[in-house]
């Protein structure tokens, strides 16, 4: 059971253990849930991250559109693991896997970590589907950095606007294009237009604020692809209310400095966010297999890799399908699940008769359950008062359903003090339409 394989320790594990060594890449919500459902086994746990905290990122744009400040949805891992004897973490970027020798490599010195049991749980960055030049042009919403840089974009175009007496120039300033309709793009295009034309506006002596243009770009025929057209439309309506321009089957062709080409026809926007599309971190290429379009590696029912019992993959970085063949969503949620589901896995097999590594019999495989993804629902929120909510059994909108999409993001931030800092943040801004984070940073440019 307590195979080790005779591999040798690797960085930051315990050369004196015989614990097998269950090493976890990426401490997002899949691979933090694994490491923490984990706590009991007896195994050496390690969770490689290459950053030293873990994101909540359903709330990044909200950092972005400065309602709140980055520490405000960010947790050390470290203090999250802190009373898991059993876990140690490591600050390190994935460069390579090799799967004969059972190790990871790190970029930092090539340091190698061994594993009996590999978690790979490295989520996804965004996709540009062949354009990445529009990056520089579009950044896409993923990490703190990303939603620092969109804040100072926004708020630095909205300071030159009130700077400038060239109305055309103060026009292009003021224009902003929000491409991809999903829950992502929604939420930015909304908090936006909250800030320049109701929060902004009020304090400028010039109101020029008011004139903001925002536009919202999907490719598709509605918004909300994955919610039902009635919420859809409503969710749309709200988007209108705040002075949100949305445009549908506009497939965006081209991005530079001054605006984008959507269907054939030229929008002009100084400030453009991308928010159209993600493609899985390069598990795929560490594992030397065939990814799917997405860049996903496929897995099997428990979440294996096909052909490699020690080695899972779960989160956005997984190709997992439910039964009637739809994919399991990339969503925190399915990530969670997902890392529950391979704990409880390992769980099995440090407590049964298969070897930890999978390789016990036949019989003792066949007795693992398949994972079974459960989907309780879709949020997204439309500035600071309303939401559409489909949980199937319910579907709401507007004020109701923006205080449950409140209540199910407080619950689900990872620490008391982030659901504290959070619930009071919007509180006060909710109240006193008070953006605490209002802040450009950086070396800045000038005016
Ligand atoms: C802006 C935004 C808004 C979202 N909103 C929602 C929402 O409202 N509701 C919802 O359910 N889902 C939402 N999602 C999707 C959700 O966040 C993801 O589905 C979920 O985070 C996937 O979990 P994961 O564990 O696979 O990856 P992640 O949570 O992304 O974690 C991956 C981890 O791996 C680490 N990592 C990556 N590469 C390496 C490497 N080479 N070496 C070391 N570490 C590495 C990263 O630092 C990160 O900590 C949103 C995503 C984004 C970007």
């Amino acid at each position: 059971m307590n195979d080790r394989s005779g591999s040798k320790p690797g960085y930051g594990q315990n050369q004196a253990s015989q614990l097998p060594r269950i090493v976890i890449l990426g401490a997002g919500f899949g691979g933090l849930t694994c490491a923490r459902a984990l706590q009991a086994a007896p195994a050496e746990v390690t969770l490689v991250d290459q950053r030293n905290f873990h994101l909540f990122q359903p709330l990044l744009y909200q950092v972005a559109t400065a309602a709140l400040s980055p520490a405000d949805i960010a947790t050390p891992i470290r203090r999250i693991l802190r009373n898991q004897i059993n876990a140690k973490v490591v600050l390190g970027h994935v460069e390579a896997i090799d799967r004969q020798e059972r190790t990871v490599r790190l970029r930092e010195n090539g340091r190698l970590v061994a594993y009996d049991i590999l978690v790979i749980a490295t989520g996804a960055r965004h996709s540009y589907f062949g354009h990445e030049d529009w990056e520089a042009f579009a950044p896409g919403l993923k990490q703190i950095e990303d939603a620092l840089d969109i804040r100072n974009r926004v708020l630095d175009a909205l300071e030159r606007a009130e700077a400038t007496e060239d109305a055309d120039e103060r026009q292009r300033l003021l224009s902003f294009a929000v491409i991809g309709g999903g829950p992502t793009g929604v939420e930015l295009a909304g908090a936006i237009a909250e800030l320049a034309k109701i929060e902004l506006a009020q304090e400028s002596r010039t109101m020029h604020g008011l004139a903001a243009h925002i536009v919202l770009i999907e490719a598709g025929p509605q918004i909300l692809p994955v919610f039902v057209p009635s919420l859809a439309d409503k969710a749309r309506r709200s988007l209108e209310q705040l002075g949100v321009e949305v445009l549908t089957n506009s497939m965006v062709e081209h991005c530079d400095s001054e605006g984008v080409i959507a269907a054939g026809k030229r929008i002009e926007a100084r400030t453009l966010i991308w928010a159209a599309g993600v493609a899985a971190s390069p598990a795929a290429q560490w594992l030397d297999v065939e990814p799917d379009r997405a860049g996903r590696v496929r897995v099997l029912g428990d979440l294996s890799l096909p052909g490699d019992p020690t080695v899972f993959v779960i989160g956005d970085t997984a190709a997992v399908y439910r039964p009637d063949g739809r994919p399991v969503p990339g969503i925190a949620p399915a990530a969670k699940q997902e890392g529950n589901y391979v704990a409880e896995l390992l769980l099995r097999r440090l407590n049964g008769s298969v070897s930890i590594d999978g390789r016990g019999g036949a019989a003792g495989m066949q007795a693992q359950p398949e994972f079974h993804y459960h989907h309780a629902g879709d949020l997204a929120t439309i500035g600071h008062k309303s939401a559409v909510l489909d949980f199937g059994w319910i579907r709401l909108s507007g004020l109701l359903a923006w205080l449950l999409w409140g209540c199910v993001h407080i619950f689900f931030l990872i620490s008391f003090r982030n659901r504290m800092v959070v619930m009071l943040g919007w509180l006060w801004s909710y109240f006193a339409s008070d953006r605490g984070a209002r802040l450009i940073t950086g070396s800045g440019r000038e005016l």
